[in-house]
């Protein structure tokens, strides 16, 4: 695949300021996104509240996710917070905070789920399910 903003850009991706990270199929897409977001969260100004408290809350579940402490609520919640922080945020750093998120969430939504499933799993005293302690 040619790597011009034309190309990604058919395949729905942004070309940004020209940083690339390759990842193989062990990283945790959950963790992914936490690492992105708890970069627009400390970028951001702070001058609209959207992405201001938007970007915090959206961290702190990406964290209890990945720490197994999250329930199907939790991911709800994320979820919405994609859809108001991206359309009520000023300027381009809350609109585009959570493509990383909404972007996991649809090409690897499992890994969300597995990682509550895992931790919902360990509050009951079971055994986690194969795969959910990625
Ligand atoms: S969206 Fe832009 S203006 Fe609003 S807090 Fe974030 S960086 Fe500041």
């Amino acid at each position: 695949m040619p790597c011009d903003y034309e190309s990604l850009a058919k395949l729905g991706s942004i070309m940004g300021s020209g940083g690339m990270i390759v990842m193989d199929e062990t990283s945790s897409m959950v963790d992914v996104a936490k690492f992105f977001m708890e970069f627009c969260m400390d970028e951001s100004c702070g001058k609209c509240v959207p992405c201001r408290v938007g970007t915090a809350q959206m961290h702190e579940l990406l964290r209890q996710i990945s720490a197994g402490e999250a329930t199907a609520r939790e991911l709800a919640l994320l979820e919405h917070l994609c859809e108001v922080v991206k359309s009520t945020s000023l300027c381009g750093l809350g609109q585009s905070a959570p493509n990383p998120v909404a972007s996991t969430l649809h090409y690897f939504r499992e890994e969300y789920e597995a990682k509550i499933a895992a931790g919902e799993a360990a509050a009951a005293g079971h055994t986690p399910p194969a795969g959910g302690a990625a």
